[in-house]
């Protein structure tokens, strides 16, 4: 399933223009001091068509692998045609993207207001969530690539992402052993204190557990205060660079290892 929603992905992004931002020393210092992730959603480089497409691709991807049930699938493919995705998809941005953290208490999971007053509710909270995670990721980064090498982006100091407000769902530590946040929506990395909790910001390192593989491969963080973890590519001995989707599927075992010990 992940290899194929990749290659979705991966054709729609061949497509995409280059994206323009401003993105500098003074708008990012500017966006630090307001904790406030700088890309709006007018900046994304979307094209209305490969958006549909790639909707519509991610559902039938997800249904035929069971990750949505019929009724979910029906509702997304609809919304996939919709006159209105434009703004659903802009509300569910916007949410995260502008207020990083409060989200999760402003916005019910799987319930996307849009103007004029309609309310499009999906079944399971998450529902659409995940498959707009999945639909924006390759305008999402188109951006991140855009930015990646910039020097600038050490300026940033959040645990959410610095371009489009997304959680980490995975780290790198680096040769230098500095721990890179890795962005769960537009793959951005960002260098984040190695010990404080990126979720509640727990900096008490007697309060954070952290074990890794037999092979030293891979690396949890998990909190003593909020009970969530993040996993981490140990790229310090590593013979290539992280590959998040990869990475993700690798460390399975470790997500079981990390709830058999009750964090989330
Ligand atoms: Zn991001
Ligand atoms: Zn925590």
């Amino acid at each position: 399933m992940h290899l194929e929603l990749l290659e979705i992905q991966r054709r729609v992004q061949a497509r995409i223009p280059f994206p323009s931002f401003d993105f500098n020393a003074r708008v990012l210092t500017y966006h630090q001091a307001a904790a406030r992730p700088l890309l709006r959603f007018e900046d994304i480089p979307i094209e209305l068509t490969d958006l549909r497409l790639v909707v519509r691709q991610t559902a039938e991807v997800l249904r035929r692998f069971d990750a949505l049930d019929e009724a979910e699938f029906q509702k997304v493919q609809a919304l996939g045609r919709d006159a209105a995705l434009p703004s659903v998809i802009g509300d569910w941005y916007r949410a995260s993207a502008e207020k990083p953290l409060t989200a999760s208490v402003a916005a019910a999971p799987g319930t996307v207001r849009r103007p004029g007053a309609t309310t499009v509710a999906l079944g399971d909270a998450g529902t659409l969530d995940q498959v707009f995670t999945l639909a924006l990721r390759p305008f999402l980064s188109r951006c991140a690539d855009a930015v990646q090498q910039r020097p600038e982006l050490t300026i940033w100091q959040h645990p959410y992402c610095l371009l489009c407000g997304g959680e980490p769902d995975l780290a790198v530590i680096t040769p230098a052993a500095e721990r890179h946040l890795i962005c769960s929506r537009c793959g951005l990395q960002w260098k984040f204190e190695p010990l404080t909790c990126p979720f509640c910001r727990n900096g008490d390192r007697s309060r954070i557990t952290s074990f890794a593989t037999p092979d030293g491969q891979y690396r949890v963080y998990a909190c003593d205060v909020c009970t969530r973890y993040l996993k981490a590519y140990d790229g310090r001995r590593a013979i290539r660079p992280v590959m998040p989707v990869v990475d993700a599927v690798a460390t399975l075992p470790l997500d079981a290892a990390a709830m058999q010990r009750g964090y989330t």
